[in-house]
């Protein structure tokens, strides 16, 4: 993910949201996951002012009908946005009057200890800026008058944004890799956490989120930051065995979706157990990159072997995370943890490996097709391979036969891939397209 500023519309419904949206748009998508209680697609789009970019999130179709107009309800309806905002526009009607819901909402959003400024819309000639006046009540300095529909007022804003959003840099220098700790109760994630916070004395932030239980850790190693998702969801703990297992497995489908990495940890002091395999199992599913760390290294005697054995049997029990490399470490002792950094990182970095045209050309020549141990029939005759996607890599095959890959030769042309390219953490994905 590109480390743009992030800034979040917000207001009651019909003060003109997603009019300003569209306005101040240059490109825009729908994030594809639904929220519950959304009556559409969340928006993101991205605004290009004087060389900078902005990201924008439209919050208009997350907020709840007209009926129920409670400032804790549009504020709960918005809180996966306000949380990954960097700056808050709170959009106020100007031909209305103040409304106690706009003092809670605002006063609500100030909690947060974001950034806030506030749009006053609706301000269609400049003669009628004196109707921004009574919004100062609100006690935001940062007060805009707008018209969202004809266009007024919106270089002052975006003049403001360019100088208060800190991070409003060029899309392209430097990621934010988004990293998840799992693993079933007593692996060592959060002595792995406590570690890696102090071991790295770069930490600069421990990021608040909307409520106290979400709070994200960041680090820097070099060009990455790496930004560990709820921390103190991975330092929670529950009294009883069965609901701690229970709680792993939920919290580790919830931290895999708002990663981009996951370090799923294992305990080299036990069996692989069941439910070590369905955390890996989710893990693998959910398209994430993952390292797979043996923690408690110093509990295992040490035989010249004993990491060799170790994969082996690893590899055996969680069969589909082949693609995943292996650290040993100790989150307890620090053995070995700073390789951690340095594998994050190259993790991050080949999962947004793009292979070019060219080199993808040569690898359809160097590959001996004939090697495919699978039914002639469905093998047919590979034109080409395109990389259709990153962030899982995801290549399109095109071939003489049918749209449908055997899976042995989806396995062949997955290997050959990684042989050549590596991807190193990341599954691939392999699509059959019939034809050139
Ligand atoms: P949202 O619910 O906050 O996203 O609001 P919309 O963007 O859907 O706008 C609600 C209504 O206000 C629509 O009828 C818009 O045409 C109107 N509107 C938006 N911006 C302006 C403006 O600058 N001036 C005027 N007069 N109307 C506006
Ligand atoms: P979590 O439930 O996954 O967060 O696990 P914790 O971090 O709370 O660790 C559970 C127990 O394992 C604690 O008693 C830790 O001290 C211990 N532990 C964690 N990491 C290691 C390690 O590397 N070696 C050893 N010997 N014990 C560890």
């Amino acid at each position: 993910m590109a480390k743009v500023g992030k800034i979040v519309i917000l207001g009651r419904p019909n003060v003109g949201k997603s009019t300003l949206f569209n306005r101040l748009c240059k490109q825009r998508r729908a994030l594809v996951s639904r929220e519950p209680g959304m009556t559409r697609d969340r928006l993101y789009g991205v605004v290009e002012w004087r060389g900078k970019h902005y990201k924008i999130i439209d919050t208009g179709g997350m907020m709840p009908g007209e009926k129920d107009l409670i400032a804790s309800e549009i504020y709960r309806h918005a809180q996966m946005a306000i949380k990954e905002a960097s700056h808050l526009l709170y959009v106020i009607d100007g031909q209305q009057d103040l409304m106690p819901v706009d003092e809670e909402l605002v006063s609500l959003l100030r909690q947060t200890g974001k950034p806030i400024s506030i749009a006053v819309n609706k301000v269609d000639l400049p003669q009628h800026l004196s109707r921004t006046t009574p919004f100062y009540q609100l006690g935001i300095e940062n007060l805009f008058g707008i018209s969202a529909e004809h266009g007024l007022g919106l270089d002052e804003l975006l003049d403001h944004f360019a100088e208060v959003i800190p991070e409003a840099v060029e899309e392209s220098s430097g990621n934010i890799t988004q990293v998840a700790i799992i693993g079933r109760p007593n692996v060592g994630k959060s002595t792995l956490l406590n570690r890696l916070v102090k071991e790295e004395r770069s930490i600069v932030s421990a990021l608040p989120g909307t409520t106290r239980d979400a709070i994200d850790a960041e680090f820097h190693l070099e060009k990455d930051t790496f930004r560990l998702i709820d921390t103190a969801g991975i330092r929670r703990k529950t009294k009883t065995k069965a609901l701690a297992e229970k709680l792993s497995v939920i919290v580790a489908q919830k931290h895999l979706k708002a990663s981009d990495i996951a370090l799923f940890l294992l305990d080299a002091s036990e069996r692989i157990s069941a439910l070590d395999a369905r955390i890996g199992g989710y893990a693998h599913e959910s398209g994430r990159s993952v390292i797979l760390v043996v923690n408690k290294w110093d509990t295992v005697k040490k035989d010249p072997n004993a990491t060799v054995e170790y994969v082996k049997y690893l590899r055996g029990r969680l069969k589909y995370l082949d693609y995943a490399p292996v650290i040993f470490l100790s989150a307890l002792t620090g053995r070995h943890v700073v390789k951690l950094g340095p594998l994050m990182a190259e993790v991050a970095r080949e999962r947004l490996l793009r292979v070019g045209i060219e080199k993808l050309e040569k690898f359809v020549e160097e590959v001996d097709w004939d090697r495919v141990s699978t039914p002639k029939k469905s093998k047919g005759q590979v034109h080409r391979i395109t990389q259709a996607d990153v962030t899982p890599p995801t290549f399109f095959l095109h071939t003489g036969g049918g749209a449908k890959l055997h899976f042995s030769f989806e396995r062949f042309v997955k290997n050959r891939l990684r042989e050549h390219f590596r991807f190193l953490g990341a599954p691939i994905i392999v699509r059959a397209k019939r034809g050139r």
